[in-house]
Parts: C-alpha cells; structure tokens; sequence
C-alpha cells in the first residue's frame, strides 16, 4: 500500500475487515446452524431406527417392501435392510439388485459390532451430507442391520436463504459502513491536509503560518507541536539573522578590511572596508561575496599569498600598491600620486587540523608612508637649513682662532657673520619649538576674550621696525562697531599676524603699503593682511603653509626667512579652529586671509 492516501488505505482496510466480518458471520451461522441441523437428524433416524427395529424383531414387520416405501415416504427417510451376508434385501430409495455388497460399509460394521452406529459421508451427486443411523437386528434370522439414511438437503435451502438475505442486507450495510467510514475519515484526514498545507507553508519559509484545529486530540497536538517548531524555528532564524547583522555590522564600522575566503578562494564574507581599499571605487558597493578570489582581486600577489596560506597553514604578509584595478609596480606607474599602500595579512582558519579557509586583513598605510616620508623629509630639511648657518659658524670660528682675530677689520665681519647666523640659528630653533609645542595633542592654548584692536596694536608695534626699515607704510583698517572681543590666545594671533605683514614686507619692494584687516561679527572673526607685492605662482600657493617650503629658498635665506613662518600660522589658525587662505596673483600682490570662529574653536575640530 505503499504510496497510497489515508483516504485510501483507511477505505481499502474497512471493506476488507466488513468482508472478513460478513465472511466470518456466514461461515459461524453456517456451521451452528448445520450442527444443530444434524443433531436433530440423527435423533430422528435413531429414534426411527429403534421404532422400525421394535417392529422388525417384534415381527410386527417383515420385509414387505410397500409397507416400509409408505414409512419412508412417510418420513423422508431412506430405510436399507442388510442381510446376514450383506446385501441388501431392502431399500426404500433404489432396486435391491443394483446395490452392492453392504457389509463393509463403515456404519453396517460398526453396528455388527456394537449394535448402533452413525455415520456421515458426502453424496456423489448433490455433493451434501448424507446421514446414516444403522442399528444392528438379532431377533430376525435373515436380517443383520437395519439402516436409516437422509440427505441434509435443508442446508442448501437455508445456505441460499442465508444468501439471499446477507446480500440484501450486504448492500445496506456497506451503504452504512461506507458512510460511517467517509465521515470518520474526513474527521482524521481533513485537519491532516490542513497541517500538510500550513507544513508546505513553513516549508517555503512562511514561517508565521498559524492554523486553528478542532480535530482529534492527537492532530490537534500533532499541530500545536509544529506550531510550536515553527515559531522556535522564527526566533532562532531571527537571532541568527541579528546576530549575523551585528557582525556585518560590526565589520563594515572596521577601518580595517576584513575577507574571508574558503578552501577554493571563494569569497564568504567582505566588509566594506575591504571592499573600499581592494576595489576600484565604481565597482565597491556591489557584493563580492560568492565570487572567487581571482575574479574580484586581479593582484597575482594577494591571490598568491592566500593560495600559500591554505597549502602551508601559515601566516603571510605583502605590502603593495593599489591603484584602481591595478596593483604593484603597475599600480605606482599609472597613479604614484593616487596610489595607495596597502598591507595584507593572510590568517589561516583551522577546522579539526585542517586548513579550510583564509582570513585576509587589508590596512592601509598610506597615510603612515606619506607620516613617515614627512619625518623624513623633515630631518632631511631641518638638517640642511642648520648645516649652512653651523658650517659658516665654524668656519669663521677657525679663521679667527687661526689669526683673523689679530685684524681688527677681519675681526669685526667675521664675528657679525656668526652672530647672524647664530641669530638665524636661534630664529629656526625657535620657530621649531613654537610648531611643536603647537603640535602636541591635547595642549589647547589658554584663551581670553581679548579686544581686536589691541591684537591688531600689537601686531603693528611687533612689524614697525621691519616697516620702518623697508619705508613701508601699514594701513589698519578694522570694522568692529560693536567692539566684539574674540577668545583666543592673543599673544599667538598675534604671532600668525606678524608673520603674515613680516612676509608682505619681506616679499615687497620698499615703500609700499601693507593692509592689515579685521572684521568681527557675532561669529566669526576674518584678519586680512594684503600687500602689492611679486605675488605666488598658482602652483606654489597651496605648499607655502608646508614647512621649509620656499617659493625663492635664496631670496627667502638672504632675508632672514627660516620657511616655517606660513606653516607656523596655519598651525595657529588650527588650534583656534579656523583656517587661512591666500589669494594672490603674480605681479600683483597677494592677500592673506584668517577666518576663525569668534567664540573659539568649535568643540570637536581638528586641524
Ligand atoms: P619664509 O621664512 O621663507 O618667509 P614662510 O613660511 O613665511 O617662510 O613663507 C614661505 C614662502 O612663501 C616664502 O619663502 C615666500 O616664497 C612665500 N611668501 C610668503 N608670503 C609671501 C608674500 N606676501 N608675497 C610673496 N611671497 C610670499
């Protein structure tokens, strides 16, 4: 049955267990029913044959053929009289000359011997019991057995009456039996079907399918089981999938770029930090996941070192370049100026002993390579900006020990030689210290509400002598109605103005005038310093502010510039929240401009 619908199986198992059960009535009633029939029968035919016998030996009867034809019409019986040798010198039923020899019959036998017997045997024609009482005759000397027979011929009457009314009633009760079953049936069958249906529903992921079942108790379990499974299933797929977003989370908030790749070198997991520093920049939202190393990387080195990582286990390292799609010295040919560095780490996954997978790291050292480059940009240039002043130092130093000092001419420019470029020295030394006190993190300067003008006092007084030397005239001009204070620390504003109107007069040519501006309003405060000077090429204006840059390093020396006088103002602007700019255009001038919150540096900011 294998295959088959409850439906059916229950349908093909109630018509065989009612088919047993009709099955079994018939054959019991049958049997009961024959028993009985043939007890009362062989009562009769003893009770006949003792009848028959009494007369027999009473010699009431002698075999006078129509006597014993009208006690057998009378009885229905078959009454057979067996003589001493056997045969048979009577039958009710049959010529005497065509019977056979009777004495071995099994009943004639056992009567003989006994004096009653009975016997059954079935008859050749009508295929029924034929029953046989023989009784055996002592008082008569040609008779040895008188025997009483009869067919049980009432069984097929009562089998086909049987017959008759089981079929009747056959047709009733499968009626009945088939409707009782239907509805029993579709009381256990239709709750099933509609568990299959909400089961092929949670199969299909909707999960939140509920069913309401009034069935037997155990569907009605059965149901509140899956239900229960479902809704179990619902929350532990929502823990997995917050847990799963907390991770992405958790990785794509990473500066670092983390992959994770299989056996094969596909990809499993990215975050967008990977994405950002491995991908060209049109091509980093989309998913990598899924797709093999090679396919999304085309850098044979990062390929290489996670093919190494998984046949060795071990860890591996590269440091390249990136540029687009490009990496490695191509990547430095076509953008060196765009160009990122990045440092790989490959991490082998270990599951019981054996390698299966790879996690890769991705940082991102350009901005430590450009750190360190400055670094060493830096001693390269404080080293070189020192080594003319100390060799000139020196050099003069010796010539007067060596006898220039005896030539009190020789004596007097050499000994101003050094002192100039001692001063020079102590002018660098200090410029350094002031940028590097200004660069420790954390050292905010101390602030005050300070008044413009006197910042503005102060930076004229500071520059007048300069000016004086020069002729050069400095024109103030300060719009401050309202007289707004500023907080900040004024002695260092002061220090970035006076660089600034320092330069404008260094740069320019003699008798010229120098516009100091200032604006205030309830936020900012804007310092303008503009000259008619040479001006500063396109191209220069954005690295005046970097340290020891020079437009003309020669002119700049020879005026006692150290070339750290811009980016010492770009760092005080810094720590004051603000910024500067310049505007310049060569031939004609150029202006300076310092745009700060009034308030102080607005919490937060860097510069
Ligand atoms: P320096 O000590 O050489 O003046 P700065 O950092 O103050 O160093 O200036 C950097 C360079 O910017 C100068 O060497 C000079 O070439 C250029 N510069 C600065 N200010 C002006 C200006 N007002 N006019 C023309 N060039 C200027």
């Amino acid at each position: 049955m294998i295959g088959k619908s409850i439906r059916q199986r229950l349908v093909i198992l109630t018509l065989f267990v009612l088919a047993l059960a009709l099955g079994g009535s018939f054959f019991i009633a049958n049997r009961a029913f024959s028993n009985t029939l043939r007890e009362t029968t062989y009562t009769q035919l003893a009770n006949n044959a003792t009848y028959l016998k009494t007369l027999l030996e009473n010699d009431t009867y002698t075999i006078e053929p129509d006597r014993f034809d009208a006690y057998a019409r009378a009885t229905s019986l078959r009454i057979t009289i067996v003589g001493k040798d056997g045969w048979v010198l009577y039958d009710s039923d049959y010529r005497e000359a065509d019977l056979d020899n009777h004495l071995y019959r099994e009943e004639v036998q056992q009567a003989l011997a006994i004096g009653n017997a009975v016997s059954e045997r079935r008859s050749a024609t009508q295929r029924l019991p034929v029953l046989y009482h023989a009784i055996r005759i002592d008082e008569d000397p040609d008779i040895a057995v008188l025997r009483l027979s009869t067919t049980l011929s009432q069984l097929t009457g009562y089998q086909k009456s049987y017959q008759s009314l089981f079929l009747g009633g056959l047709g009733l009760l499968v009626l009945l039996v088939t409707l009782i079953t239907a509805v029993s049936i579709g009381m256990i069958t239709r709750p099933l079907h509609r568990i299959k249906e909400t089961a092929i529903r949670y199969a299909n992921g909707e999960l939140d399918a509920r069913m309401h079942l009034d069935g037997p108790s155990e569907i009605a379990e059965l149901a509140t089981t899956m239900q229960d499974m479902a809704i179990r299933l619902r929350n532990t797929i929502d823990e997995v999938e917050s847990s799963r977003q907390q991770v992405q989370a958790i990785l794509d908030s990473m500066t670092e770029g983390i992959l994770l790749v299989d056996s094969s070198l596909v990809i499993k997991v990215a975050n967008q930090a990977a994405k950002n520093l491995l991908l060209q920049a049109s091509d980093n939202a989309q998913s990598i996941e899924g797709l093999r190393l090679v396919q999304a990387i085309r850098s044979t080195e990062i390929v290489g070192a996670c093919n190494n990582t998984l046949l060795e286990g071990k860890n591996h390292e590269v440091i390249l370049a990136h540029h687009g799609h490009l990496f490695g010295e191509t990547a430095l040919l076509v953008g060196r100026s765009k160009t990122r560095i990045l440092r790989l780490f490959a991490v082998p996954v270990w599951t019981d002993g054996q390698v299966t997978g790879v996690v890769l790291t991705v940082n991102d050292m350009t901005e430590l390579k450009r750190l360190e480059q400055i670094r060493k940009d830096f001693v390269a240039n404080v080293s070189h900006e020192l080594k003319t002043p100390i060799t000139a130092i020196a050099g003069f130093s010796q010539a007067l020990m060596e006898g220039a000092q005896d030539n009190p001419d020789d004596r007097t420019h050499f000994l101003s030689i050094i002192n100039r470029q001692a001063t020079h020295m102590q002018r660098i030394v200090e410029d350094l210290l002031l940028l590097s006190s200004l660069e420790q993190q954390n050292t905010a300067p101390t602030r005050t509400w300070t008044a413009v003008g006197q910042i503005i006092e102060e930076t004229v007084e500071a520059c007048r002598f300069r000016a004086e030397q020069k002729h050069s005239r400095l024109e103030v001009s300060v719009d401050n109605p309202e007289n707004l204070e500023i907080f900040a620390n004024g002695m260092l504003v002061v220090q970035a103005l006076s660089n600034l109107v320092v330069n404008a007069i260094t740069y320019s040519g003699p008798e010229t005038t120098i516009g100091i501006g200032a604006t205030i309003d309830e936020t900012d405060a804007v310092f303008t310093v503009s000259d008619s000077g040479p001006g500063i090429p396109k191209d220069a204006q954005q690295r005046i502010f970097e340290r020891f840059y020079r437009v003309d390093a020669a002119r700049s020396r020879s005026q006692g510039g150290t070339g750290l006088g811009l980016s010492i103002v770009k760092h005080i602007v810094g720590v004051h929240g603000g910024s500067v700019t310049v505007d310049s255009e060569l031939g004609k001038g150029s202006t300076f401009t310092i745009r700060m919150p009034r308030g102080g540096m607005v919490p937060g900011t860097t510069f």
